[in-house]
């Protein structure tokens, strides 16, 4: 079991970009598009983390981290507040959150904060989890922490939107992702158009995991409908 992020945040295009690359680091998720529901989550919930929005529908971040304190929960806040409000960081730390980050932040350095945020939890804990951060589908093992593919124990050399092809697919198995989908989730939202470059990844990709390119087990097709990872391979 991976750790659990709590996304309390109102943008539903946020909370889709978040959700997406905390899976692919092996996190589990959970949302709030509120911060009275968030509230409620992170007290009966039990997540490893939560992410705070400061202006939210209902209760803002603030009032929540406050309340989530009061209530006697340790667990670790990183508050999202606006770049423009110096203050807000000020607040966000004095209501009792861990951490901040300013939006708009760049993926990259928020998953950073995160990862930083929940070991410090578990080293105070002192427990730590092996393992968690490696999925494997056949012989294929794909280790998302070291960001490596390996097939029956040789290294398969993938760039990166191969590997990002990869772990999306194998992170939702058995789950049909159309180009469009894909195009989004893996390149980032930024695509000016072309759908065979999906196709195109895939096709590399299977000549590098699978045995016979021709006839795929790992990543498979959906006639008009898009890929999918195979669940029991
Ligand atoms: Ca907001």
């Amino acid at each position: 079991m991976g750790n659990t992020v709590l996304i309390v945040e109102d943008e539903r295009a946020i909370v889709e970009i978040l959700k997406f690359n905390l899976m692919r680091e092996g996190y589990e998720t959970m949302e709030a598009l509120d911060g009275e529901t968030g509230l409620e989550l992170a007290k009966t919930k039990d997540p490893d983390l939560v992410l705070l929005d400061v202006m939210l529908p209902k209760m803002n971040g603030f009032d929540v981290c406050t309340a989530l304190r009061a209530a006697g929960s340790a667990v670790p806040v990183i508050m999202l507040t606006a770049r423009e409000e110096e203050s807000d960081k000020v607040f966000g730390l004095e209501a009792g959150a861990d951490d901040y980050i300013t939006k708009p932040f760049s993926m990259r350095e928020l998953l950073a904060r995160v990862k930083a945020n929940i070991r410090r939890r578990s080293l105070d804990a002192g427990t730590r989890g092996a393992g968690e951060h490696l999925l494997q589908l056949g012989s294929l093992f794909v280790d998302l922490q070291a960001v490596t593919v390996r097939k029956n124990g040789t290294m398969v050399d993938v760039t990166q939107k191969e590997f990002d092809l990869l772990t999306c697919l194998l992170t939702n198995p058995g789950k049909v992702f159309s180009r469009e989908e894909l195009m989004t989730k893996v390149w980032n939202y930024d695509y000016f158009g072309d759908m065979r470059t999906v196709d195109v990844t895939v096709r590399r990709l299977r000549e590098k995991i699978e045995d016979d390119p021709g006839e795929p087990r790992y990543i498979r097709t959906k006639r008009g409908a898009g890929y999918f990872c195979e669940i029991d391979n």
